[in-house]
């Protein structure tokens, strides 16, 4: 007989979700995650990928895959430190360190286990971290397994920031102190202020590192956040995912040779997680050349992001003050947010809503992701969709 505790805790809170209009109900996709997707058999402009330069579907990096699949199989059979390190891992490590332009770099499962990896492999119960107030889930995991004292600050509050190192540093009480913060903020597509969080670092020796999943691929020309900013000697970390602008999965370190050393002997994903398979290894690689060797794609997605964004506020919705390509139409009130979004929905736009609580009360947004595979007429859609849905809602 099973748990009647796990039962029930499982039907009560299950039901509360249900009951509160929040349990997330997942569409599954019956075409790849490309411009367009299909759901329920019906065709949708697709603004809610994070599939930035629409490498996900690229036909050079398919073929790399298979090729990878006819020459290693399907899996890497063990953990990296066992004998699950293919020749294509090296490969792949070395291309991220010219990509990130650091000494080296190390490949995990993806970047969620990169924080988990990443943090506690350096930090401990004797340390403190400083943390962005919105810094993404898997920051926030990451920082708790480590068990150091975790410091909020004020989100990208430079004030704030260096108030606390400033405190942390006088107190004595910690050994080593980190700044850690995303790149690009993913729900209003704001990027860290990085260079003052630098000369903060540097004013108090704070470990600086910073979780590039959104900047990778859009800023410094493809490059990243860190190098948008001329930084790449001065971060610690430089950490990622190569799931969004890369198109494929996984996550990075790149940093020191020595940082990376140590995560190879300490970092526990690495030591006793099966790594990346061939074909995602070889898909990345062909992925990150294609990203060092032209800007085309780049130079696309930020033309697509302007594109929508001008459409959208010329029909007067509020789109935030975001510096990248995400693009938040706000709506506020949250029962119309989601209402708007359903209603795209059925005229032909998949654009999920965000609500509180993973956004503040009263600033529920539809999120709009273009990618450098939407051509101009899909854009003009997706804008007269949204105008035709804005006036009957009575939102513009
Ligand atoms: N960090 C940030 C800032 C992210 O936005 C995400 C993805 N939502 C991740 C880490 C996790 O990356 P992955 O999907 O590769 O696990």
């Amino acid at each position: 007989m099973t748990s009647k505790k796990l039962d029930s805790f499982l039907d009560e809170n299950l039901n509360d979700l249900k009951g509160r209009g929040l349990y997330n109900v997942i569409d599954p996709l019956e075409s790849p995650n490309g411009p367009k997707i299909k759901i329920n058999g019906k065709e949708l402009i697709n603004l809610s990928s994070n599939n930035y330069l629409g490498l996900a579907t690229d036909e050079k990096l398919k073929k790399a895959a298979r090729e990878a699949v006819e020459k290693y199989g399907v899996g890497a059979g063990a953990v990296r430190t066992i004998n699950g390190t293919l020749d294509i891992h090296l490969e792949l490590e070395e291309k991220l360190a010219q990509f990130k332009y650091t000494e080296a770099a190390i490949a995990y499962q993806s970047g969620f286990n990169c924080n988990m990896a990443a943090i506690s492999a350096v930090m401990d119960k004797n340390d403190a971290i400083l943390s962005d107030e919105l810094n993404h889930a898997s920051i926030i995991d990451g920082c708790r397994l480590s068990k150091a004292k975790i410091i909020r600050f004020n989100h990208s509050d430079m004030d704030d920031l260096r108030a606390k190192a400033k405190e942390a540093t006088e107190s004595g009480l910690y050994n080593k102190i980190m700044v850690i913060t995303d790149g690009v903020f993913s729900m209003d597509g704001d990027i860290a202020k990085l260079p003052e969080i630098v000369e903060i670092a540097e004013e108090f020796d704070l470990i600086t590192y910073v979780d590039d999943a959104h900047g990778s691929g859009v800023l410094g020309k493809g490059a990243g956040t860190v190098k948008h900013f001329g930084l790449s000697d001065k971060i610690d970390f430089q950490i990622g995912t190569l799931s969004k602008a890369i198109g494929v999965v996984g996550g990075y370190v790149a940093g020191k040779q020595s940082l990376i050393d140590w995560l190879k002997v300490r970092s526990r994903p690495f030591l006793f997680s099966t790594s990346l398979t061939p074909a995602d290894i070889a898909a990345c690689i062909k992925s990150i050349e294609i990203l060092m060797e032209s800007t085309e794609l780049n130079e696309k997605l930020w033309e697509n992001a302007n594109y929508l964004k001008d459409g959208l506020k010329k029909l007067g919705f509020d789109i935030g003050e975001s510096e990248t390509p995400i693009t938040p139409c706000i709506i506020g009130d949250e029962v119309k947010t989601q209402e708007f979004s359903k209603r795209l929905n059925e005229e032909g736009v998949y654009a999920k809503s965000i609500v509180f609580p993973t956004v503040p009360r009263g600033t529920g947004r539809v999120r709009n992701m273009p990618s450098a595979a939407h051509t101009t007429d899909m854009l003009d859609e997706a804008i007269g969709i949204y105008q035709k849905v804005g006036k009957e809602m009575g939102l513009i």
